[in-house]
């Protein structure tokens, strides 16, 4: 399993393969626009062969792309769901030009009902008819805060099975524990790989985000800490990475970022876990 951090594109494309390569990251995830805003910037072709050529040349990948933050294709709201399709078209293709393997997207915010998630279904086939996979579109699990869809196994499955066309699965270790998966016992986690084997299958996960979290079980809040010091902690995370069922190619944290030191610490703690797995087969 190849780890990785989300890292920020501030400034140029460059500047996030450069850290990754600082921190030692093997994979790498990025936002290719301002993740909260609407405007578009247009990447040059120049910065673009740039780019592919230095994150070749570092080794690193998977390369993940997560779509920013405003588009809702769940939206009722008619106007809304559209841009937020062409939105999702946009980032799509600029993903495959950088040469993503991945872009996680969330399902979106809509009341819990099957037109919704039939939404959210169709604006993903929609993308994914126009431009085929690589890159492979992955959905998120969420907290499932307010009317986020997408907290449980059985509706991510159902967006796929609606969908049609070929998709993955990303999943949120923080969001699966405030969603109510108890990841700290094993029988948590062999209810959330039972869920995800049940709905969009285990063969659909190809990512994890490695987050711990600052919110309590089952709060339904997305809030993220640093690995060992949430209230999943170490045990939940070495019940998860070392359960045999589980074969992502890539962990990649989201943690806060505040001291360089803290990615370090993450980075050290995620390898030690992973050690684990290795050792216990
Ligand atoms: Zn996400
Ligand atoms: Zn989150």
């Amino acid at each position: 399993m190849r780890l990785g951090f989300h890292l920020s594109i501030a400034g140029s494309l460059l500047r996030a393969v450069r850290q990754a390569q600082t921190l030692g990251c093997q994979a790498l995830q990025i936002f290719v626009q301002n993740p909260r805003a609407w405007k578009w910037r247009d990447i040059s072709p120049g910065d673009i062969e740039a780019f592919t050529t230095a994150r070749r040349q570092a080794g690193l990948g998977p390369l993940v792309v997560h779509l920013t933050y405003l588009p809702n294709l769940a939206s009722v709201d008619a106007a809304l769901y559209q841009k937020s399709k062409e939105r999702l078209l946009a980032e799509l293709a600029l993903a495959r030009d950088l040469g993503a393997d991945y872009l996680v997207c969330h399902p979106g915010h809509a009341p819990l009902e099957r037109e919704s998630f039939r939404q959210a279904a169709a604006a993903l086939a929609a993308a994914v008819e126009k431009i085929p996979p690589p890159p492979l579109v992955l959905l998120e699990n969420t907290a499932g805060q307010g009317q986020e869809l997408g907290c449980s196994q059985e509706q991510l499955g159902l967006i796929m099975h609606l969908a049609g066309v070929p998709l993955g699965l990303c999943l949120d270790t923080s969001h699966a524990f405030a969603a109510g998966y108890d990841l700290r016992h094993p029988a948590g986690v062999a209810r959330l790989l039972a869920a995800t084997a049940r709905g969009p299958g285990l063969d659909a996960l190809k990512i994890i985000h490695l987050n711990d979290s600052k919110a309590p079980l089952g709060s339904r809040r997305d809030r993220h800490a640093h690995l060992g010091q949430g209230t999943i902690g170490l045990e939940g995370f070495r019940n998860l990475l070392t359960h045999p069922w589980l074969q992502p190619t890539a962990a990649i944290m989201e943690t806060p970022k505040l001291h360089q030191a803290d990615e370090w610490r993450n980075l050290l703690v995620a390898r030690s876990l992973i050690a684990t797995k290795m050792l216990v087969g």
